[in-house]
């Protein structure tokens, strides 16, 4: 009978990458056939019964939403103090769904909506480097000798940022400015982290473009499924 990996089954069910399963499993969380594994490379068949928190899995049809967030929800499937989630959107829809990586709650624009773990590994693992977008609005100007330091790379608190490709859209002299950014790297706050290096606050976020991925055709709160042959380009 095929054997899997115990954390890709965990995967495949849904519930979270295959890294952060590893991680349950160090935690103490996964028994298999009732018995607690604390073992990482264990394989397991479809006839051995996996529980999560005391949860039997279950393989769900894999679901790939892209989202246009709006501002003001929490990316994550649950917020402890109660706010809105960007999973709120998607309660008709029965799968056990959670974004891909994550937009700051103040940032809007295009977020990738999952229950397929695989996918999300792919998405988010830094060494496949998947670009993308961002428009940016910022309260004074970044000047143009600043504009080719930021497209080197920055020393941040956590390190150089990689080189990174920028646009100025708009500059309207003196008080604010509009520029696209297209980083592959996905620290917290970065963008916002990369202008106020330079003094400058963003105002205004939106991330308008995942790799080939936009936002086209959809607006503020809606959302659309991938097409078969859209999840494997990017996969
Ligand atoms: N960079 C940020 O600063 N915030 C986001 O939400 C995404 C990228």
């Amino acid at each position: 009978m095929k054997t899997t990996r115990l954390n890709k089954k965990i995967a495949d069910a849904g519930i979270t990458s295959r890294r952060k399963a590893d991680k349950l499993i160090e935690e103490g969380r996964v028994y298999v056939n009732d018995k607690l594994v604390t073992e990482l490379g264990l394989q397991v068949t479809d006839k051995d019964r996996v529980t999560v928190d005391g949860i039997q899995l279950t393989k769900e049809e894999p679901v790939h939403i892209l989202y246009y967030k709006p501002t003001g929800e929490i990316s994550a499937a649950e917020d402890d103090k109660k706010r809105d989630t960007v999973i709120d959107a998607f309660h008709d829809i029965d799968a056990r769904l959670y974004p891909v990586g994550r937009l700051d709650y103040d940032t809007s624009g295009l977020l990738l909506v999952t229950n397929d773990g695989e996918f999300t590994q792919l998405m988010t693992h830094p060494k496949f480097e998947m670009k993308k977008t961002y428009r940016v609005k910022t309260d004074g100007i970044l000047l143009r000798h600043q504009q080719d330091e930021m497209r080197r790379g920055i020393k941040l608190d956590d390190g150089k940022t990689a080189p990174c490709d920028l646009k100025v859209i708009r500059d309207k002299g003196g008080k604010d400015m509009i520029l696209e950014i297209t980083i592959h790297e996905g620290r917290n706050r970065q963008v916002r982290r990369m202008f106020e290096h330079f003094g400058l606050n963003v105002t205004k976020l939106t991330r308008i473009r995942f790799d080939f991925l936009t936002l086209d055709g959809l607006k503020e709160g809606e959302y659309r499924f991938l097409k078969p042959h859209e999840v494997k380009k990017l996969i």
